[in-house]
């Protein structure tokens, strides 16, 4: 057994309807299944319970598997806005989430992100955590716009920065592969930031804006 074995044992006879519905619907619906891990996921709970976020900001919203845990750790009264690109992933993310009772909580804009971005500026629009889970060729870019919307303190977290080893590959140099390295390194260095990489799964990048 490995550790990651171990570990999900520990955790999987907790049963969660609302999230085992969100896995249900993607599968039923054909979209991809890509949702976070459910490690990453009660991480995101916990993440924006302890920094007390009031306002997220998510970049990819699927089925609504991380809104649901993200909604969950936000204080009363917060709010979550989901930016994702296909209209029709965004109903069935509205609906899952809306059946977990966050519907209140949460809204989408569809279309590009970085479009969604430039309006959410514009609105005056600021927030205290982020989750990056799209186009991974755009990861810097989405950083870019954390470090411009986040409050001091915010939490942005971004999922898949491993790209399933890609990255530690020195013969791979996709767009994406070279988009994620060079997000993986600011998450290390950039003075702005206080980071962590965690290499389960697909690796978890967590960072603090300083
Ligand atoms: N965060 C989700 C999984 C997201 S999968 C979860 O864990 O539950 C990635 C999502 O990003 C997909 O739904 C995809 O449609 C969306 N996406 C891809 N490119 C995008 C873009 N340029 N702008 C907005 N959303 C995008
Ligand atoms: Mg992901």
């Amino acid at each position: 057994m490995s550790v990651e074995q171990y570990v999900e044992g520990l955790f999987s006879t907790r049963e969660d309807p609302d999230l085992e519905r969100v896995l249900v619907s993607i599968r039923e619906h054909g979209m991809p299944e890509i949702s976070v891990h459910p490690s990453y996921g009660r991480l995101l709970t916990l993440l924006a319970g302890a920094s007390g976020a009031v306002n997220a900001l998510e970049i990819g919203a699927l089925g609504g598997y991380s809104a649901i845990c993200i909604a969950r750790g936000l204080q009363p009264g917060g709010s979550l806005i989901s930016l994702e690109l296909k209209e029709d992933f965004a109903q069935l993310a509205r609906s899952n989430v809306s059946a977990a009772g966050f519907g209140g909580m949460v809204s989408w804009r569809i279309g590009e992100a970085l479009h969604s971005l430039t309006e959410l500026e514009a609105e005056g629009k600021t927030f205290d955590f982020f989750f990056i889970d799209a186009d991974k060729g755009n990861y810097p870019n989405y950083l870019d716009w954390a470090l411009k919307l986040g409050n001091p303190g915010a939490i942005v977290v971004a999922d898949n920065t491993l790209l399933k080893g890609r990255v530690a590959d020195p013969a791979k140099d996709s767009p994406s592969v070279l988009a994620m390295r060079s997000f993986n390194e600011r998450i290390a260095s950039d003075p702005r930031l206080q980071g962590v990489i965690l290499p389960a799964y697909d690796g978890l990048a967590i960072a603090r804006i300083l």
